[in-house]
């Protein structure tokens, strides 16, 4: 029989407000244990939260980003559980009434365009860290994480194959870099993922019996944990046994998941609305207010490069798949560069680059123009393209103008003719085989003598010359 995979994500998103959602600590990753903490977000008895207004503004940035409805009429629940993570005995965050719902993001996965429900984004408090087993005799905790902001962002079970999911995450990742209200960064925890999957003959309309993964931390992880996942199910179900509903954990380093308990239920959090706060209430002119924060978000954006530059489909989404990398390549072309070739060089030679040296976008060591100044260099014909590959690995390294790079290392291109003769002189006689080969009409023998000269100049001869002169010689 043949199955299909169902998937829908929960995603939690750190906010990058300065301070905590219910008191004034800072949010900043790190620092010392146990000092970004005061007694409200520790859960000292009597103390009163307030609530932070910049959350509910992220909140309803990201709702309005992913064409969510915006609750009017908002309140805040308590989810009780007893976890020292948590040491209030409860987090704050939102059952019935969230921020936002009912929204969606369009994703596309080998050319189909396919939308995907975003069933609810709600805000919450994050939990404290907790370190087992590092000093064997206990558990340590770190308080530092307790009561930075969070949304939780649910996905309706849309999503049929890993690759959709995966699809999915790194959009969503994009629109909220790009609308500015969290990092994203998976290493440090900003943003994670959890997976509910099931599986169900092809066809059939009810849904199977879903498991839920948590402590997925990269994407890479997220594709592996769903391919395996549905393996361990489609077996189950082909041995005439049944999926548990239950909560399992996915080890990467040993690729297997396991149980970690049952799936609770909502009714074993006692939600009850929050006694300390008050209720949230987003009038139309806030909705507006921050709508109109709002900035050009990836899709439109790649649209956009299609038609004003005309890049192709492929090359215009991984680009704007950044909003770093769209707004380097704006750099780029507001500095005069032809977007068509900036596009070239950064599919190729940024990009190879970047992920030579696993870097992100945002530790690019130099600003946009220097590409710029570095394309207007060749086109100059002050350096050859391959010098301009050895020149952008050096801004890498010394973050400098190419201009520069290009005087200090004596880069510039050999367009001097006779000084080119010489050298072409010199490899005619240094290769007679290759002359006669070319002579009795094998064409390739050229490109052999070319290269020759290049050698001989470290790559500075001008190609376009040497190539013209060293066959106006052997035709001679
Ligand atoms: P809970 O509140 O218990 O976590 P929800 O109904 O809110 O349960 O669903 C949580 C997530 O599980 C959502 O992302 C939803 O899309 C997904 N989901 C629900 N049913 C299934 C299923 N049968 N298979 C896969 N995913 C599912
Ligand atoms: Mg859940
Ligand atoms: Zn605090």
């Amino acid at each position: 029989m043949n199955y299909e995979t169902v998937i829908g994500l929960e995603v939690h998103a750190e906010l990058s407000t300065k301070t905590k959602i219910f008191c004034d600590c800072t949010t900043e990753f790190g620092g010392e244990v146990n000092t970004h903490c005061c007694p409200i977000c520790t859960g000292m008895p009597g103390v009163l939260p307030v609530l932070n207004k910049k959350v509910v503004d992220y909140a309803i940035k990201a709702g309005l980003a992913t064409n969510c409805e915006i609750t009017e009429f908002g309140k805040q629940d308590r989810k009780n559980y007893f976890y020292p993570d948590l040491p209030k005995a409860y987090q704050i965050s939102q059952y019935d009434l969230p921020v936002c719902k009912n929204g969606y993001i369009d994703i596309e996965v080998n050319g189909q365009k396919k939308r995907i429900g975003i069933t609810r984004i709600h805000i919450e408090e994050d939990a404290g860290k907790l370190m087992h087993d590092e000093w064997g005799t206990g558990s340590l905790i770190d308080y530092n994480r307790c009561g930075v902001p969070l949304i939780e962002i649910v996905t309706e079970p849309d999503m049929r194959t890993p690759e959709e999911a995966k699809v999915f995450l790194e959009t969503l990742k994009s629109i909220l870099q790009y609308i500015d209200v969290s990092d994203c960064k998976m290493q440090e925890g900003s943003l994670r993922c959890d997976i509910n999957l099931s599986v169900k003959p092809v066809g059939q309309k009810e849904f199977g019996v879903r498991t839920e993964m948590k402590n997925v931390n990269s994407f890479r992880a997220a594709v592996r944990a769903m391919e395996y996942e549905a393996k361990r199910q489609i077996e189950i179900v082909e041995s005439g046994k049944q999926v548990e509903q239950e909560t399992r954990r996915w080890d990467d380093v040993k690729g297997v998941s396991y149980a970690m308990r049952n799936k609770e239920e909502a009714h074993d959090y006692r939600y009850f609305p929050e006694p300390d706060l008050v209720p949230i209430v987003i009038n139309k002119e806030w909705i507006e207010e921050i709508r109109k924060t709002l900035p050009e978000l990836p899709n439109a954006k790649k649209e956009r490069y299609i038609k004003q530059y005309q890049l192709p489909e492929y090359d215009a989404a991984i680009i704007t798949s950044s909003r770093t990398l769209a707004q380097f390549f704006e750099e780029c072309v507001e500095s005069g560069a032809n977007p068509k070739i900036v596009s070239n060089w950064f599919m190729g030679d940024l990009m190879r680059i970047l992920k030579d040296n696993n870097l992100e976008p945002e530790e690019i060591p130099f600003p946009g123009q220097y590409i710029a100044k570095l394309l207007a260099l060749i086109e100059k014909g002050t350096i050859s393209g391959s010098i301009a590959k050895k020149v952008l690995e050096v801004m890498f390294d010394e973050a400098k103008d190419p201009e520069i790079i290009v005087k200090e290392k004596g880069l510039i291109q050999i367009s001097d003719e006779s000084q080119l003769v010489e050298i072409a002189k010199k490899v005619i006689e240094d290769n007679p085989q290759s002359v006669a080969d070319y002579k009795g009409g094998k064409e390739k023998a050229l490109g052999f003598l070319v290269g020759q000269c290049m050698k001989a100049t470290k790559g500075k001869a001008n190609p376009q010359m040497l190539n013209n002169l060293l066959k106006e010689m052997l035709n001679k």
